[in-house]
């Protein structure tokens, strides 16, 4: 891996390299000119020595004599004299002739009247041994201002350069020394630079794995630390706003839950996101798994809902489940840059909401019925009379009780409609007081005996062996027990038998009306409490009956905390029983007992 640490380490390496190499490059030649100009000096010094004392002043055979007597305390330096042609007549390397003959570039510059020095010239020696060396050829002017002579002197250079030889391995050496130093250094420098990077690259790593719960130790108060430190922050915050956002998460979760109404989400290519309890309850589903092809399909909704629903804001859909009602509201949701997301659908049960709407559409219908008919009987009556029945007196009368009993029934009906009304609006206020039950009853039925006998039925109260006190409304309560006894008459054929009694349990006093009259089928039964239900509507409405009657005493009973029961067999009879709390019940506030106020 090309990390940083090697990175740092070769570039730190290759700058103390290249720093050593150009100084001791730099140091050698440095050296080397020093050394080759001491020793043109040198030479310079020695040749002008063998002018001085050789040359002036004497004569060219005793050159050699003289030359082999002038000394230097140079060792290696040879000293030689020539003449115009470059030849050689004097040497301190020979004692006799012949000597050694020079090619040098320094001896040409000299014959041609110029001082003259090179270096680095390769030539055997004496012995025939190859040498390097640095030679200064010094011409000797005659008065004529010929060159007479040529004054060559010449040093073995070996020396110098082995001592730069000596010189350039010293500093190879430190070199290596340095690059080593160098490199150790570079190892602890880059470690100390690298660490705290390859820490926050793990830290980081972590944080990516979703391990936030981190902080990295601050140890510098470098860049890297403020790196550090700012990755602390950067962790902390990242924390917080996790927290924040997995609360608000979980907060969304538990609202959507626990809500009553069904949401289901659905992306822009029909994939589930999500479905929510309520929503997999409504729809009677296990697990909803469904994508919104497969839930249109299984749920037979195919009126105008797409994925992509365009424009359209959102789209109401009703269908049934089973014998449930759902409500559906199909509402595409958009992404900041108005691009169609997906769609949400919202589902509500409005199945009590669809049954209280067949209700009250029943009952308008109803309420219009039992008014149309006496309004007809009226209208009918009415106009007969207006067209001659009027004269003849007898029949006049006859109409005319009709059609005050066709009114008196409106008035029921509108009375009956009017008590049910408050009821439902809940304005009914009730006188509650404590009533002892045998003495009540007794007197109620008393009250109705001369029905009963005038249909030959026999009605009795059988008084409980210890007083009953329930609390209620004795008006209310004498309503009902009226209501249940006249029914029991009027749905009674000739010598039936109709008994009053109490019984209890742990809770209720249980007042029941038996009758031997013509029962209720199994059908009808349920429905008796409905209003407008009668089992024989010729019967009912012969009998003045609005078929409110027991809708009214349900409703009673039930605002007293009690409850109106009915048992039958068709063809045998009848027992409907009123059930009332012992103890003093709690009534809604709109029930409450208002202290001198208005029973109703
Ligand atoms: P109605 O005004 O017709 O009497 P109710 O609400 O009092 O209306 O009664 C509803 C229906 O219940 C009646 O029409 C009748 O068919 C049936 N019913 C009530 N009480 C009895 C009973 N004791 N025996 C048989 N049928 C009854």
């Amino acid at each position: 891996m090309r990390s940083i640490k090697w990175k740092l380490i070769t570039m730190y390496l290759g700058l103390v390299l290249i720093v050593m190499i150009v100084s001791g490059t730099y140091i050698l030649l440095s050296l080397r000119n020093i050394e080759i100009d001491k020793s043109r000096q040198q030479l310079e010094i020695y040749a002008e020595k063998i002018v001085e004392q050789v040359i002036e002043g004497s004569e060219e055979r005793n050159f050699q004599e003289r030359l082999q007597d002038t000394v230097t305390n140079t060792i290696g330096v040879q000293g030689n004299i020539l003449n115009s042609d470059g030849e050689t007549i004097a040497s301190t390397t020979a004692l006799n002739p012949p000597y050694m003959q020079y090619s040098d570039q320094a001896i040409i510059s000299g014959m041609n009247g110029e001082p003259s020095f090179s270096s680095g010239k390769k030539s055997t020696d004496s012995f025939g041994l190859l040498k390097e060396w640095m030679s200064y050829a010094m011409p000797v002017l005659a008065e004529s201002g010929e060159v007479e002579y040529i004054v060559y002197t010449r040093l073995d250079a070996s020396d110098m350069q082995s001592s730069l030889n000596e010189t350039t391995k010293t500093i190879t050496i430190a070199v290596a020394i340095a690059l080593l130093l160098a490199a150790i250094m570079g190892y602890v420098f880059a470690q100390t630079l690298t660490g705290p990077i390859l820490a926050l690259t793990k830290g980081a790593k972590n944080m990516a794995e979703g391990k936030l719960n981190q902080s990295l130790k601050v140890r510098s108060n470098d860049e890297i630390g403020q790196l550090t430190s700012s990755f602390n922050n950067m962790a902390a915050e990242l924390r917080k706003n996790m927290s924040e956002i997995s609360k608000e998460k979980n907060r969304l979760e538990i609202i959507l839950h626990n809500m009553s109404d069904g949401v289901i989400s659905f992306a822009k290519d029909g994939e589930l996101m999500l479905a929510n309890t309520a929503a997999e309850e409504m729809l009677k589903v296990e697990q909803m798994d469904m994508d919104f092809s497969h839930f249109i399909r299984t749920f037979d909704i195919s009126t105008g809902v797409y994925l992509d629903m365009g424009n359209e804001p959102s789209k109401k859909v009703t269908f049934p489940v089973d014998k449930q009602y759902i409500s559906a509201t199909f509402s595409p949701h958009y992404n900041p840059k108005q691009e169609m997301e997906g769609v949400v659908v919202v589902l509500q049960d409005i199945t009590e909401q669809k049954k209280l709407d067949d209700m009250r559409k029943e009952f308008v219908a109803n309420v219009s019925h039992e008014l149309r008919t006496p309004l007809t009987t009226v209208k009918s009556y009415t106009e007969t009379l207006m067209e001659g029945a009027l004269d003849d007196r007898e029949t006049a009368m006859e109409f005319l009780s009709i059609i005050d009993s066709e009114a008196d029934r409106m008035a029921f009906l509108v009375r009956d409609l009017l008590q049910l009304s408050r009821f439902d609006n809940k304005q009914v206020r009730l006188n509650i007081t404590e009533i002892e039950m045998n003495e009540f009853l007794a007197t109620t039925v008393r009250q109705n005996k001369i029905h009963a006998e005038a249909k030959r039925q026999s009605l009795s109260f059988q008084p409980y062996d210890h007083p009953v006190v329930i609390f209620g409304d004795r008006d209310r309560v004498g309503q009902v027990v009226n209501n249940i006894v006249t029914n029991a008459i009027k749905y009674s054929l000739e010598q039936a038998e109709i008994k009053v009694f109490i019984t209890e349990d742990d809770t209720y006093y249980k007042i029941s009306v038996k009758d031997t009259g013509m029962g209720i089928s199994r059908e009808d039964l349920p429905r008796i409490f409905e209003r407008f239900y009668r089992v024989d509507k010729a019967r009912s409405r012969a009998m003045g009956g609005t078929g409110l009657g027991l809708a009214i005493a349900k409703e009673i009973m039930e605002s007293h905390k009690g409850r109106l029961t009915a048992e039958s067999e068709y063809g045998k009879g009848t027992t409907m029983t009123m059930w009332f709390p012992k103890e003093r019940p709690e009534l809604d506030y709109a029930h409450d007992f208002q202290s001198g106020g208005p029973t109703e």
